[in-house]
């Protein structure tokens, strides 16, 4: 099946890590869908593809209305999805004790919850064409915890659950599915970081400094790629060597 055969939906693709593996896999030549929560942002999306019919699609990952709206779309236009990558995702940051019901909701609503939905919802059409790849977006905080970031935490670390539980579900209809976990990325939620933090950080990372977006992109190009096809239920650390 060539390249621009197969669809690629990619979630909060408008900016950040997602616009980023957006782009790379345009230029690996798939047809690419990507969503954001805006009009604007899908528009965006649109104008940034430039190898392929793909375009920008509005979705709200918390919302199962809109979801279904977004994947009728792309299964009427496009056919069967036969790549997903759960990107989109937040973090509303506080100490538990400080947390408010709202900050814990709204993050395993985002980044939980969402894998549920969103897979849910293309998985079957999936499973009958017996092939698909299925990339979630983990987070370093889901694999060693973060102080701060309970609920940004037990999303992630739920995702990598998640992930080899639906890994063994779909094997046997010839679809992997695995995470990759970033460490420190240079995007619009890590600018929340002031001077100092990001000092302090650094100098926890092997690598000495914090990462560029495609250096999670091209993993994701690989975990679409026929050369990671014996790999599922893995997760793949991008850290810079901070968690080992
Ligand atoms: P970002 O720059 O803040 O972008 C987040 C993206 O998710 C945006 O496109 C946003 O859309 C979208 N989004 C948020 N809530 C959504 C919703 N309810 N429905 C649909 N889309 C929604 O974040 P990023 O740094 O690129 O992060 C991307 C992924 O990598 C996330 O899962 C994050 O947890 C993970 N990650 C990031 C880092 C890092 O250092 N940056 C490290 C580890 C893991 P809008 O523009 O509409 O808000």
């Amino acid at each position: 099946m060539a390249k621009k055969d197969k669809v690629i939906l990619v979630t909060g693709a408008n900016r950040g890590i997602g616009l980023n593996i957006l782009q790379r896999l345009d230029l690996d030549g798939y047809t690419v869908i990507g969503t954001s929560r805006s009009d604007d942002g899908a528009n965006l999306i649109s104008q940034q593809i430039k190898n392929s019919d793909g375009k920008g699609l509005k979705m709200d990952v918390t919302d199962q209305e809109s979801i279904n709206l977004a994947i009728n779309r792309i299964q009427e236009g496009y056919g069967t999805i036969y790549g997903l990558v759960n990107n989109a995702g937040i973090t509303e940051d506080n100490l538990l004790m400080r947390m408010s019901d709202e900050q814990w909701l709204s993050v395993i609503e985002t980044n939980l919850t969402s894998l549920y939905r969103v897979t849910k919802s293309l998985v079957k059409d999936m499973m009958k064409a017996r092939q698909g790849r299925i990339i979630n977006v983990g987070s370093i905080v889901g694999v060693m915890g973060n102080a701060g970031q309970s609920n940004y935490s037990a999303s992630k670390s739920g995702l990598l659950g998640f992930t080899k539980s639906l890994a063994r579900e779909l094997s046997s209809r010839n679809i992997n599915v695995n995470s990759i976990s970033p460490g420190f990325i240079d995007t619009d939620m890590t600018k929340a970081l002031s001077d100092e933090q990001i000092d302090n950080l650094t100098k926890n990372i092997p690598l000495g400094r914090i990462a560029e977006s495609s250096e999670v992109s091209s993993v994701v190009s690989f975990l679409l790629s026929e050369d990671s096809s014996y790999i599922t239920g893995e997760n793949i650390n991008v850290n810079g060597g901070i968690y080992m």
